[in-house]
């Protein structure tokens, strides 16, 4: 069934664990998502990227293919439907009344002031219609959404500005996480991330965590991240199945043969992960 984010967070928050969002980039990734999720018994967050939305043929149809697997394939656990970088206020308020139930605007790049103002409207509109917000300050490093940006350290001030002032529920701050591949091990500012835990108090969101090691995982959910994001990861273990299904078949064009063992091996990344974030029997 579709719920909120904070149906899911808030649980994990007090009880440090972190549930998984996991990026769709193809009908097979929701197959993979909501199937992986019900195996483990965990809550999921499925993440529409803002950028992808077209090419998965828009709101209305994510919102339909989500919850219609949820139905055929029976899946009992709670799931989020999320827009992951909502790029503007519109897209935003789009999302909410398509059915996602949960939205993030990713107003990183404004200064604080107009952050903040673009974030409430956001939030006032999302939680007028019972769906929560995910906001973001400083930048997360690499290329998504079309923002190649060098890693900048959310400011605690503005972390604290930006949640009392808006009533989000749950906050990126970026603390050197990069989108993508890392160069060498990811180097997280868990000092700066303590501070700011213990002023906002809210849920923390982790993303580009493709990479960054277990231990590091695990710390950053004791220190209040119980929303991490993965997508490279999933794509990665995706494409290294096709690429061999395609070598073991060669003269294969049945479509089935060469995405199957993608949608496999994306159901296996997403179980790994979810027992890495302590969110197995969660649900
Ligand atoms: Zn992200």
């Amino acid at each position: 069934m579709l719920v909120t984010l904070n149906e899911v967070l808030k649980k994990a928050h007090s009880e440090k664990y972190a549930v998984g969002q996991f990026n769709i980039n193809g009908l097979s990734w929701i197959h993979a998502i909501l199937i992986a999720a019900e195996k483990e018994k965990a809550p999921v967050i499925i993440g529409a990227s803002d950028r992808m939305i077209d090419f998965l043929g828009g709101f209305q149809t994510i919102t339909s293919m989500v919850k219609n697997l949820i139905t055929e394939y029976s899946i009992t656990i709670p799931v989020v439907l999320h827009l992951d970088h909502g790029t503007t206020v519109a897209r935003c308020k789009q999302a909410i009344d398509a059915g996602f139930t949960s939205v993030m605007f990713d107003g990183s790049k404004y200064p604080i002031a107009e952050n903040i103002r673009l974030t409430k409207d956001v939030t006032d509109y999302a939680h007028a219609h019972g769906v929560d917000v995910e906001a973001e300050v400083g930048t997360v490093g690499g290329n998504e959404d079309g923002l190649i940006g060098n890693i900048n350290y959310a400011d605690l001030e503005e972390c604290v500005m930006l949640t009392k002032e808006t009533g989000i529920d749950a906050l990126a701050a970026a603390l050197g996480s990069v989108h993508g591949n890392y160069q060498g091990e990811p180097v997280l500012g868990f000092r700066e991330m303590a501070a700011i835990q213990d002023a906002i108090q809210i849920p923390l969101v982790l993303h580009g965590a493709s990479g960054i090691p277990p231990h590091q995982i695990k710390r950053a959910i004791t220190l209040g991240h119980a929303k991490i994001n993965v997508n490279t990861e999933c794509n990665k273990s995706w494409l290294t199945a096709i690429r061999q299904a395609l070598t073991e078949n060669p003269d294969t064009h049945e479509p089935q043969v060469i995405l199957e063992p993608g949608r496999k091996a994306i159901t296996a990344t997403v179980q790994a992960k979810i027992q890495e974030f302590g969110s197995t029997g969660k649900a």
